[in-house]
């Protein structure tokens, strides 16, 4: 039984490291060992080519080395092909660091007091409590649920917004379509965990970010391609947003004459806020394929019509 990695070469030297001293019966391969391809059961890859693909007859799992699985192209694995995306540890704490960084700038009016500081302009502004800035997450999975747990500590009203109804202590819960309209409008600073799949694309667009409150603020850590950026440009430009924290783009790299780059009410990241741990990682791919072998669930099992 043979698992071949593709995704970076640092990673999988850890990973080789870690699977021949704790999964000796899984047999850790990579393209530079010239393995049997025939006899290749799992595949961990960032972005797999078609080519790669149709070379693995005996496939049976494809895991994302990362939180989200958009990068595949569904269509081109067979039907049979099972797709897991990464849940470990790192990844949820990377992002309860970053969303938590990115919330309090904005609570504590970091973007006007940069803008302030490049005038030279002593300008203090009042001072909003946690209890009056409401918190919005859209996403209630793995993520979006760590970041919430996160931000209790501070005392902000949460909420949330997900396909299927959730109901999560101390978080005020709304789904699907008819929910978004009520969400939006109780949301100050407005968190994305979304995935990106043919739903989400575009859903940070005019329609939904004018639904905020004038003075709201974004966070996006979901994807780019959830994010319309001229929508985003113009509500900051009329003041209907105060401000975004972006850490992800499309494409990326973020072309060097994108308006984001300079714009004095947006902080830039390079898609950062959160990485999978090369330990953590490896040990929560030799637990799924062990579940895999005993027929029993995988832990991030993407159901692959519904693109997440
Ligand atoms: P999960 O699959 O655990 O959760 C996804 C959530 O989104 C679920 O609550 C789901 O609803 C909700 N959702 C999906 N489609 C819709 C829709 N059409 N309408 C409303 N809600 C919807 O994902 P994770 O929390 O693990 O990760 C979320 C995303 O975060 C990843 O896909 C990736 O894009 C991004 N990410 C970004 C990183 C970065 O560094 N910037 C790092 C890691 C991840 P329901 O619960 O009803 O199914």
């Amino acid at each position: 039984m043979s698992l071949l990695h593709t995704s970076n070469a640092a990673r999988g030297q850890v990973w080789r490291d870690i699977f021949a001293a704790e999964a000796p019966e899984i047999e850790f391969t990579e393209l530079t060992d010239a393995p049997d391809l025939g006899s290749v059961r799992y595949l961990a890859a960032w972005e797999p080519s078609t080519e790669l693909i149709a070379r693995l007859p005996a496939l049976e799992v494809v895991f994302s080395v990362s939180a989200g699985v958009d990068q595949f192209d569904m269509a081109t694995l067979p039907d049979h092909v099972r797709v897991v995306r990464m849940i470990e540890p790192g990844i949820a704490a990377g992002m309860v660091e970053y969303v938590s960084m990115a919330v309090l700038a904005l609570h504590r009016d970091l973007i006007d007091y940069g803008v302030a500081q490049r005038a030279a302009r002593w300008a203090p502004l009042k001072l909003v409590p946690a209890e009056a800035r409401r918190i919005g997450v859209m996403g209630l999975g793995n993520l979006g649920q760590a970041v919430l747990r996160s931000l209790a500590a501070f005392g902000f009203p949460l909420s949330g917004w997900s396909r299927s109804p959730h109901s999560i202590a101390g978080v005020e819960c709304h789904a699907g379509e008819a929910g978004l309209p009520g969400f939006l409008a109780s949301t100050d600073i407005l968190i994305c965990l979304l995935p990106l799949t043919e739903d989400t694309r575009g859903i940070l667009d005019r329609r939904t970010l004018s639904q905020l409150p004038r003075g709201a603020s974004l966070v996006n850590v979901g994807r780019g391609g959830h994010l319309v950026d001229h929508d985003l440009l113009s509500l900051l430009d009329d003041g209907h947003l105060g401000g975004a924290v972006l850490d992800v783009t499309d494409p990326e790299p973020l072309p060097p004459d994108h308006r984001f780059w300079s714009h004095p009410r947006i902080l830039l990241t390079p898609h950062i806020a959160s990485t999978t741990s090369a330990e953590s990682g490896a040990r929560a791919l030799i637990a799924n394929i062990r579940r895999h072998v005993a027929g029993a669930p995988m832990d991030g099992e993407v159901a692959r019509d519904r693109g997440y």
